[in-house]
């Protein structure tokens, strides 16, 4: 049977909106001695703007946005929002696209009239043998890389902002005695680094799959014996959430499948009440020992 103290706590913290899936997570949380987040969406507001546009091969800096935006069409990634958005405000007439496919962490890849398209990070074209100037791969920013039939065809650049909360997470955090945070994202190192340094996160790694993600979670938990809570928007994030000892889902934002694989649910996407979750479980504790 569950002591009735749990309930008490599950109330609790769900009226400030984080939801437990059961009372055995709030018991866990208050064993996290080390919290792993997610970057883009996590930790940043996940609004992109597109600031520069890059055309290479011929192509005009309209015709480039407008193959962007056929194939970011069809994704909901932050990145996919803030290209679609800004061919809108252009009046770009976007090309047809066929079977379009999203590969996680790495981009999309459809059909078109002139070849194929590949619009995504420039792994992604590497992995299709496509060619691209080294000197993308030292832009301190998040791009967005596109191809057409085998060709280079330029890049996006975008800017996302952290989120004012994401101090006051780490802050809280540190108040309660947990510093072991660290940063795991798909984004370019050299950009987590510079989120990491401006919240005071000493631990970082970039340019990450989502598979390495759970591999750094896993090692995390076996070979430091850390008790990991992971915090993500949901993109992506449903094989991490489930790696971690304790997963977090952020409902504003995320996908259901990541809050169908998350243990706890923040229905505001505020990193901060990582920490109020586990002063409520805390608390409980106290209650029902
Ligand atoms: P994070 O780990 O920071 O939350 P994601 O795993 O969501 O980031 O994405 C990692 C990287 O993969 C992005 O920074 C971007 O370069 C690339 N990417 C993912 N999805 C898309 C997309 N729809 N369009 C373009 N690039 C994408
Ligand atoms: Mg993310």
């Amino acid at each position: 049977s569950i002591p009735l103290g749990y309930f008490g706590g599950i109330g609790a913290a769900s009226r400030r909106g984080i939801l437990f899936k059961g009372s055995n997570y709030l018991d866990a949380i208050t064993h996290i001695d080390a919290v792993v987040f997610d970057k883009t969406g996590t930790l940043t507001c996940g609004v992109f703007r597109v600031q520069e546009v890059h055309p290479s091969g011929g192509l005009t800096a309209d015709e480039l946005v407008a193959w962007a935006a056929a194939a970011e069409s069809g994704s909901n990634h932050p990145i996919a929002r803030a290209v679609g958005e800004y061919a809108k405000q252009q009046a770009i007439t976007l090309p047809a696209v066929r079977n379009t496919e999203e590969r996680a962490g790495l981009g999309l890849r459809a059909m078109t009239g002139r070849g194929e398209l590949l619009v995504g990070k420039a792994a992604l074209l590497a992995q299709n043998q496509v060619a691209y100037p080294e000197d993308i791969l030292h832009i301190p920013d998040t791009i967005v890389v596109v191809a057409l039939d085998g060709r280079y065809a330029g890049y996006l650049l975008l800017a996302d902002e952290p989120k004012p909360d994401a101090s006051r997470a780490v802050a809280t955090l540190h108040g309660l005695g947990i510093r072991n945070l660290c940063i795991l994202s798909g984004d370019k190192s050299a950009l987590v680094g510079k989120l990491a340094g401006q919240l005071g996160i000493s631990r970082y790694f970039g340019d990450l799959m989502p598979e390495d993600k759970v591999r750094h979670i896993e090692e995390f938990q076996t070979e430091e014996h850390a008790r990991v809570a992971f915090v993500g928007d949901g993109l992506n994030d449903a094989p991490v959430l489930a790696a971690s000892k304790v997963g977090i889902a952020m409902g504003g934002l995320g996908s259901d499948v990541a809050i169908e694989a998350a243990d706890i649910i923040l229905q505001t996407d505020q990193p901060s009440k990582i920490a109020e979750a586990i002063r409520i479980g805390r608390r409980t504790r106290a209650v029902v020992w």
